[in-house]
């Protein structure tokens, strides 16, 4: 069918790259292409000799526009399916640009010196996009992502109208380290260390880092104590979903992790302000990610499940309804088929589903959207078939 151009070799990155692998008929040949070329080498060894899918490799620094231009005209993607870090979000679309090539993310871009992620900046591509005639799909991870998908698929076929969405992302892993993060560490401690806000009637409503606590008893996992974050999905479903009165996001946090974070920030280790260290700039947050596990090796020792939804409030028929829409992941089942946990999975799952959509033209417009901007179905679908099988409830227990 088509060419495809990863940038990044990460957690993330592996997985998509595998499930590409796995669907050759779509991925005939890949590019990994990231700053350091050796892991893109070794995952080309480990599995070229599995699949039909014919991989490339090549080093890139994807801040650097014309090293993005050279690469995107020597191998002539059909699509670029960017799994580096938010910060390289805005110089890949440029690139796109550049050479007319569909472009797909996982996260939403953020300026390195401001923990702020915000569409403005890749919404602010929409008719630049539109008048090349190109596709960029925003956010093709699990949330943002699946949880966008999920919104649409309740609106086409179960409501006439949601008011209320909880998005509810539960890990019940366990990796036995005291404190690690399961993807990037320093998009992790940023985005959890800030403030949280959630979206009611029009407005954010912001709350300090944590504030809002509740417990919930997930199937699969059990009960977990959970709390409320900004979260990216939040800003374009309060746009794209008609009659939405209020979204909030909950994710899990053990005590461990919250106690280790808590002290990392009291000593200033979760800064993004650049310090001089012995004549030399250096970011505390970075030197923390320095001296953290990667979460690329957390695979081998996690166990337990996820279990990533959505509970909908709304009206159908007149009728006051909620459906809640969910997955549950199991870790070591992953890394029995990747090498990966679950929290890479979830993620490398949807962004290779979502370069297949765009690629296959069943989800390509000109123009920059998000996933619940586009018909759910073959997504859904999508998902069932390459590793993410949904559930559904329709009495659920709702969040208070
Ligand atoms: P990793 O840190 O594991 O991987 C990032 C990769 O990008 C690394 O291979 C890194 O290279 C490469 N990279 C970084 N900077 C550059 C650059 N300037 N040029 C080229 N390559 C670069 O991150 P993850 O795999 O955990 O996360 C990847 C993305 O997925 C992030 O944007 C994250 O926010 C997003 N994500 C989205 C989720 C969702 O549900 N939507 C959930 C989890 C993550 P090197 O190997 O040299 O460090």
């Amino acid at each position: 069918m088509g060419k495809c151009m990863i940038i990044g070799c990460g957690g993330v990155a592996s997985v998509a790259i595998h499930k590409c692998c796995q669907n050759s008929a779509v991925f005939e040949e890949i590019l990994i292409a990231s700053r350091t070329k050796s892991k893109c080498d070794a995952l080309k060894e480990k599995l070229q000799p599995t699949t039909a899918t014919k991989i490339h490799t090549a080093q890139v620094d994807a801040d650097s526009v014309p090293q993005l231009v050279a690469l995107i005209e020597r191998f002539r993607p059909d699509v670029v399916l960017n799994l580096a870090l938010p910060y390289q979000d805005l110089t890949i679309m440029d690139a796109c640009l550049a050479t007319k090539t569909h472009y797909v993310d996982t996260a939403n871009y953020e300026p390195v010196d401001t923990a702020k992620f915000e569409y403005k900046w890749q919404w602010a591509y929409r008719e630049r996009f539109r008048d090349a005639g190109i596709c960029a799909l925003l956010g093709s991870g699990f949330d943002p992502g699946v949880t966008g998908v999920f919104s649409a698929y309740a609106l086409k076929h179960h409501f006439d109208e949601i008011n209320y969405i909880d998005i509810l992302d539960c890990n019940g892993g366990d990796h036995g380290y005291p404190f690690a993060t399961n993807f990037n560490p320093e998009i992790n401690i940023r985005e959890v260390s800030a403030n949280g806000s959630y979206w009611e009637n029009g407005a954010w409503v912001e709350t300090k880092p944590m504030e809002i606590k509740r417990e919930y008893d997930f199937k699969g996992v059990g009960k977990k104590d959970m709390y409320l974050l900004h979260h990216e999905e939040l800003e374009s479903l309060g746009q794209n979903i008609p009659g939405i009165r209020r979204i909030r996001f909950f994710m899990t946090f053990g005590q461990s992790y919250l106690t280790h974070l808590k002290c990392l920030e009291d000593v200033g280790m979760t800064s993004i302000k650049p310090i001089l260290y012995e004549g030399r700039e250096i970011v505390p947050l970075q030197f923390l990610k320095a001296v953290l596990p990667d979460p690329a090796s957390l695979g081998p020792r996690t166990v337990g499940k996820t279990n990533i939804g959505c509970i909908f409030q709304g009206k159908k028929d007149g009728q006051d309804k909620t459906y809640y829409l969910y997955n549950i992941c199991d870790h070591q089942a992953c890394y029995r088929e990747v090498g990966s946990q679950a929290i890479s999975y979830t993620t490398g799952v949807p962004a290779m589903i979502g370069a297949m959509l765009v690629m296959t033209g069943v989800w390509n417009r000109p123009g920059v959207w998000n996933m619940e901007e586009f018909d759910p179905d073959p997504f859904m679908e999508a998902l069932n078939r390459w590793g993410l099988p949904w559930e559904e409830d329709f009495h659920p227990v709702l969040v208070d």
